[in-house]
């Protein structure tokens, strides 16, 4: 346990931040002193009243407070990191970064300017971050830039939530409603929706649409003629003669038929998503998912016959009681699948899942394996011929590692790639979606949010389209 005690600055959250990746590997009760004064900063490191490790530093002054302030935090971070790193002997993958999006720094380098090599340098010097995620963040941010150069003037891409899905899975912690409860609802929500497409699609007629992204809860939970109307409505409302990328996050192969597959296909939907999560069934059936592993083969083989030839596949490292072999496993069958895209998240135990309040009855992974699994996942994955495209952390991941999505060259998401890099407005629909306004190419963004719950969506529908309408107007 560590007692943090601040004095003299404002950095207290962020170092807690730090002090947590650390939490896991000390077994005393230590006190950690961080004060700032005269210019000096000093951290402290008390075990029953001694000084184990003391780290003394002066700060680097400017005349700007912003730059002051930051300056300041940035340092006292690098030297809490560095006396508990000593004390622990533990170094963390990602060292003081705790953003969501590891490869903006990236970009913001490259935009001075630097090569490569100093880039490297500074991440390791400044943000203490290893060999190997800065090898990842370099090559992520050059394949985004690839896909944002190619951003063009006025173009935005879409975002539509369906938040139903079968049953709720342990770990999930999104607007997602059970169908087993909210079926009678469906057909009012997709009203609803409708009548959000019909007001973005009459305020933004004319745009370039780059990219449209039908996720949530899981899409194809719905039937087939609800499928059929929403595709149906959208391709009568949009123009997408244009679109580059139209996706559907089919997600669970319990919700997807031959037929949902070929509307699909007949709606022009080029890139879908089949998720197995994992391919041993004993994790599925803990997690709450209702296939089986060969449920996710068959579904694979249809939408292949269905002409589907951008698929992705999601998969979690670190589920509940999964070993570094069922991992391998799981890159073993999708590997026979020979996906487009795959994309591994590391578990997160997030506040609003089943798993957080249940977290005594699974038995979570530890950071080393986490490490091994997600190097299975890179070798594995890379024998494939797919490569790291766009990746983001979250918080509470085990281990404190990252989500990283793998494409085929050509075959990276541009949708993904957006919403990470905010560099183009994303226009959400749906219940809980956040519309982001991104102006000067992302020096400033405005959000637009919807309510999170489905029956006040419904209810409040000609509200959500207040909202928009206000801030389009505001933000124009
Ligand atoms: S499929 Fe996705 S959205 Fe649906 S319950 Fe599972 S994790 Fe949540």
């Amino acid at each position: 346990m560590i007692e943090l005690k601040c004095e003299g600055h404002t950095a207290e959250y962020e170092l807690t931040n730090v002090v947590n990746l650390f939490v896991p590997y000390i077994n005393d009760s230590y006190k950690l002193e961080v004060c700032y004064r005269d210019e000096t900063a000093q951290v402290r490191l008390c075990l029953n009243q001694s000084v184990v490790i003391t780290n003394r530093q002066q700060v680097q002054e400017s005349r700007n407070e912003v730059v002051q302030k930051k300056n300041l935090k940035e340092t006292l971070k690098r030297m809490v990191y560095e006396v508990l790193s000593e004390l622990t002997g533990r170094h963390m993958p990602w060292g003081i970064l705790t953003g969501i999006r590891p490869t903006k720094i990236v970009h913001d380098f490259l935009r001075q300017g630097l090569k490569e090599e100093a880039i490297a340098r500074l991440l390791k010097k400044d943000y203490k971050i290893s060999d190997d995620k800065i090898r990842l963040m370099i090559e992520v941010a050059k394949r985004e830039l690839d896909v944002l150069s190619q951003n063009k003037k006025d173009e935005m891409s879409i975002y539509i939530g369906i938040p139903f899905c079968p049953t709720r899975c342990v770990y999930c912690s999104f607007t997602a409603y059970s169908l087993e409860k909210k079926a009678d609802r469906v057909d009012h929500y997709l009203e609803a929706l409708c009548k959000e497409i019909d007001y973005v699609a009459e305020a933004k007629k004319g745009l370039p649409i780059r990219s449209l992204y039908i996720g949530g809860g899981t899409p194809t939970s719905l039937n087939e003629a609800q499928l059929l109307k929403l595709l149906s409505h959208i391709k009568v409302r949009f123009d997408l003669s244009a679109i580059e990328e139209y996706t559907v996050e089919a997600g669970r192969p319990d919700t997807i038929t031959k037929e949902k597959l070929i509307i699909m296909k007949q709606m022009n939907v080029n890139r879908i998503s089949i998720n197995p999560q994992t391919m041993n069934q004993k994790t599925l059936d803990v997690i709450g998912r209702q296939h089986t592993a060969e449920d996710i083969r068959k579904i694979f083989s249809l939408a292949r016959e269905a002409g589907h030839h951008n698929i992705n596949m999601d998969m979690i490292v670190g589920l509940p009681n999964e070993s570094v072999y069922d991992v391998e496993n799981t890159l073993i069958e999708l590997s026979k699948l020979n996906p487009e895209n795959i994309t591994v998240h590391t578990m997160a135990v997030k506040r609003a899942s089943r798993l957080k309040e249940e977290q005594g009855e699974y038995q979570l992974t530890e950071a080393e394996s986490i490490e091994q699994m997600l190097g299975l996942c890179q070798k594995h994955i890379g024998a494939m011929g797919l490569r790291p495209y766009y990746m983001y952390r979250q918080k509470n991941m085990l281990g404190n590692f990252e989500n990283v999505g793998y494409a085929r060259p050509g075959k990276e998401c541009i949708y993904n790639i957006e919403i990470m890099e905010e560099k183009e407005s994303i226009i959400a629909l749906g219940a809980g979606a956040i519309t982001k306004v991104v102006y000067q190419n992302g020096e400033r963004i405005d959000r637009i949010a919807n309510v999170k719950s489905l029956e006040d969506y419904i209810s409040r529908i000609d509200e959500m389209i207040e909202r928009k309408k206000q801030g389009f107007e505001k933000y124009q």
